[in-house]
């Protein structure tokens, strides 16, 4: 069954043909509808398993971070912990401009 990261994957970038993840045949990168909570943990640590053997998991994680990708376990990270990176992105980048206005105005 081709999975929506087969098809994501396809336009993302010469790194993809080294993904370890190319044939999810077990479905492990994203989650089926209405998975209960302990199934979605352990589907998602198994994904992380398999990106921590991964030679393109910086490429795939930085890919899922910028693009944004909403869905599924990219570069080891799941959809909420990428949230989390993006939201700390932010903070810092604001926290750049702030300071370099104060300094240009100095
Ligand atoms: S890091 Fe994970 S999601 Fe990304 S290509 Fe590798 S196995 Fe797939």
């Amino acid at each position: 069954m081709p999975s929506q990261r087969m098809h994501a994957r396809e336009q993302v970038g010469p790194w993809h043909s080294e993904a370890v993840c190319r044939r999810d045949e077990a479905g492990l990168f994203f989650a089926p509808s209405k998975e209960p909570t302990a199934a979605r943990l352990s589907r998602e640590e198994a994904a992380k398993r398999v990106c921590a053997r991964c030679p393109v998991m910086v490429e795939c994680q930085e890919h899922a971070l910028v693009q944004p990708e909403p869905y599924g376990v990219w570069g080891g990270l799941t959809a909420a912990e990428r949230r989390v990176v993006q939201a700390r992105r932010r903070r810092r980048e604001a926290e750049i401009q702030r300071t370099t206005r104060i300094a240009a105005a100095g």
